[in-house]
């Protein structure tokens, strides 16, 4: 019902503002896993807003409601690089101002909770792929594109988690995603500390437990809700936010 009213008014929005024109554009942002979940969400507060949102998706030709917000769509799938050097090229030459690694994977939601028991080397591996190779990778392989921007402050922002706090008390089951986002977390560390010379901030946004695929439907929050607010967060950071956890209302959070 949300989706729906959103997407109306959004595209309503995009044709009669012509928001994709260079002149009234706000700034480009580039946001992985765009159709669905949080960057679905994500991508239509980012419009609405005035900015040209690229966003990707494993498969495009299934990406219609995306399209029909107004963004731009290309293909991406975070763990292939023939892929990820496709969207590169077909970005060329395209400054971008944010990039938000939102695309994210966690196993088993369909047969149940991961224990020490079953839990298995695909799993751990595969997770990790998508949830830290992945952004690693995207934002490398989209640094020309940063460099083009001419905002005052360039932003990669990588969708994180709660869960990669390491003294979080244990939560059963999840054995093979919290700790990729550990990982994404020093990553962002160690990349805010690389990309700092060309003025780029770079951060780990934890978007809060949503009603998502991933989320499932007992979660808290609704992703218009949530990713209104990291919209705005990302907006405001500056470069001393950088190599920081923030949440999505923009609250500080120890690693
Ligand atoms: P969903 O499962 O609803 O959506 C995941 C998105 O990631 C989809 O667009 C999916 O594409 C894409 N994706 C998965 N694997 C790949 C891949 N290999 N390459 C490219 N894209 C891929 O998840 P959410 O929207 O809930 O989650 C978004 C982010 O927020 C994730 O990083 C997640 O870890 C994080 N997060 C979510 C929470 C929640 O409560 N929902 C809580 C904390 C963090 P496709 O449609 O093709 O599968």
């Amino acid at each position: 019902k949300y989706l729906l009213a959103f997407t109306l008014f959004n595209s309503a929005f995009a044709h009669s503002a012509d928001v994709h024109s260079p002149d009234s554009i706000k700034g480009t942002v580039l946001i992985t896993g765009a159709n669905r979940g949080l960057g679905f969400a994500l991508s239509q507060h980012f419009i609405a807003d005035g900015y040209k949102v690229i966003g990707t998706a494993r498969k495009p030709e299934k990406a219609h409601e995306l399209k029909a917000l107004g963004a731009k769509v290309v293909q991406l799938d975070v763990t292939d690089d023939v892929s990820i050097e496709q969207m590169a090229l077909t970005l060329k030459d395209t400054p971008i101002d944010i990039v938000v690694n939102n695309a994210g994977y966690i196993a088993n939601l369909d047969r149940g909770f991961e224990s020490f028991k079953n839990t298995s080397r695909r799993d751990f591996l595969l997770t990790y792929n998508v949830n830290a190779v992945g952004p690693f990778m995207v934002t490398r392989a989209l640094l020309p594109n940063l460099m083009l921007s001419t905002s005052k402050v360039k932003k990669v922002v990588n969708i994180s988690s709660h869960g990669g706090i390491v003294n979080r008390p244990k939560v059963n089951g999840i054995y093979s995603y919290d700790p990729t986002k550990t990982a994404l977390n020093k990553i962002t560390i160690d990349m805010s500390k690389d990309l700092q010379q060309f003025n780029i901030a770079v951060v780990a946004l934890a978007p809060g437990h949503n009603k998502t695929d991933m989320g499932g439907e007992n979660a808290k929050l609704e992703p218009e809700f949530s990713m209104g607010k990291a919209k705005e967060v990302i907006k405001g950071l500056s470069m001393q936010d950088t190599g920081t956890f923030v949440g999505y209302s923009g609250f500080s959070i120890k690693w």
